[in-house]
């Protein structure tokens, strides 16, 4: 059970040194039980007492990182049932299938679209980050050859995949450095697969028929030292396994149920052989708690949508998105360029920025951060006027990289134009279109 406020406190140094960044032990501790804080924010508390409180204050469901470096992939340390409460946390990550069976060349024709499948959106690059590498043909030199050819030819995270204690170490032989996730640990392999996962520090999958006997699996394998695992339930329906995401969820949240805390993986590929059905299998457990979705392949038109999907559903509903504050330049401005500034919600920053570039007019866009409020709601909330606009632009630098001194405003804040000239002496305030498809014609008007 997780602490309360009090019972942190007590384990606190209680010197009320404000180094965490709150005033008082008290205050902190009431932060962490709220989930609101680090543990690691405070530098004074005990090695005793860090354990403790590190125990207590565990996510119920355990974050697991797949792979090293800035593409690793970490799935779980979720901390609630519904995105409305929160925000869910980790993203599921999406693995294409390969096969040592496959020929060299689709091996390679697959590698090739997990690299080019990837896409901007909002400012994200949304893409796929695993590769589940199955041996289907037993052979260890066989899928030690596959692994060290996808190794080599690309940076994806990797599932090594069989139940074979030998071949999963023929495939880690090749790529332990990479911290492969061992696809899978079964109540008949356990205890030599555990050996591997932990001499090469790598995440494991405990794999079970049903919910009991993966419970039990789960606490063998800690029993044993492993903390980093990844839960099968077996099933290969969209029933069953719909259901036993709940419930693995509701146990390890609800109940605080910790052989279920650990983030899941669901074997797509293996509930129907239509990859239409495969896509819609997929795009349930992105919205109901995968922590890894493994396809049969990767197709465009399946996996854009997908894709979105995740960062639609992934996307805190309390923090809108935003983009970055400052200044950008569209098309190559100069000093005689036009000036336009925006509110930093991201869509109306794609929508400005995409509307100045097709007006081929090069300008710069000054994009204020309004909390990622788009413009009228920025304004009304008195986050865009003359008054915070006036200070964004003075410390910009913007004047010194144009000789004019005229800025156009969106259309929805004209009122803002008089603050503006006053609080921006010497400054002309042009007010712009009020929709972005009217920019273009607007800048092709521009004088300096
Ligand atoms: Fe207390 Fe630690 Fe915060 Fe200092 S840094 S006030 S000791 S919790």
């Amino acid at each position: 059970m997780p602490l309360t406020g009090i019972e942190i406190f007590k384990l606190l140094p209680k010197t009320n040194c404000g180094e965490c960044g709150v005033p008082t032990c008290l205050a902190f501790a009431m932060s962490l039980a709220a989930g609101k804080a680090e543990l690691a924010a405070c530098p004074y508390v005990s090695a005793e007492a860090k354990v403790k409180l590190e125990e207590a204050s565990a996510p119920p469901i355990r974050p697991v990182t797949i792979g090293v470096g800035n593409r690793a992939l970490k799935v779980g340390g979720e901390t609630v049932m519904f995105r409305h409460e929160k925000r869910f946390e980790n993203p599921p990550g999406f693995a294409l299938l390969i096969s040592d069976t496959m020929t060299e060349s689709e091996v390679d024709s697959r590698l090739d679209r997990f690299k080019k499948l990837q896409y901007e959106r909002v400012g994200l690059t949304l893409r796929p980050e695993l590769v589940a590498l199955k041996c289907g043909s037993q052979d260890t030199g066989k899928f030690a050859a596959l692994v060290t050819r996808v190794k080599q030819g690309s940076e994806a995270n990797i599932i090594l995949m069989s139940q074979n204690p030998k071949i999963l170490s023929a495939g880690l032989a090749v790529c332990a450095e990479r911290k492969p996730l061992l696809y899978a640990a079964t109540r008949d392999n356990l205890e030599q697969v555990a050996e591997l996962a932990k001499a090469n520090s790598c995440p494991v999958v405990a794999k079970a028929e049903g919910l009991d006997e993966l419970a039990s699996l789960t606490s063998k394998l800690t029993q044993s030292g492993i903390k980093d695992i990844v839960v099968d339930s077996g099933a290969r329906t969209l029933h069953q396994a719909f259901e036993d995401q709940i419930i693995t969820r509701r146990a390890a949240l609800l109940k605080k149920f910790r052989p279920l805390g650990y983030p899941t993986i669901i074997l797509a590929n293996e509930m129907t052989g239509d990859p239409m059905k495969e896509a819609l299998v997929a795009a349930t457990f992105v919205a109901k708690y995968g922590g890894i979705i493994v396809l049969s392949d990767f197709q465009g038109e399946s996996l854009f949508p997908l894709l979105v999907l995740r960062m639609n559903i992934f996307t805190d509903p309390q923090r809108p998105l935003a983009t970055t504050e400052g200044i950008y330049e569209i098309g190559g401005p100069g000093e005689g360029s036009p000036v336009l500034v925006t509110s930093n919600f991201s869509l109306t920053y794609f929508i400005v920025s995409g509307e100045v570039e097709n007006s081929r007019v090069p300008s710069y866009l000054l994009v204020k951060d309004t909390e990622g409020l788009s413009v009228m709601t920025a304004w009304a909330a008195g986050k865009f006027g003359a008054d915070t606009i006036a200070p964004f632009i003075k410390k910009s630098s913007i004047a010194d990289k144009i000789q004019h001194r005229k800025l156009i405003i969106p259309g929805y804040i004209a009122a803002e134009s008089g603050g503006l000239e006053e609080e921006l002496p010497g400054w002309e305030i042009l007010v712009g279109p009020r929709e972005g498809a009217h920019i273009p014609a607007y800048l092709k008007s521009w004088k300096q």
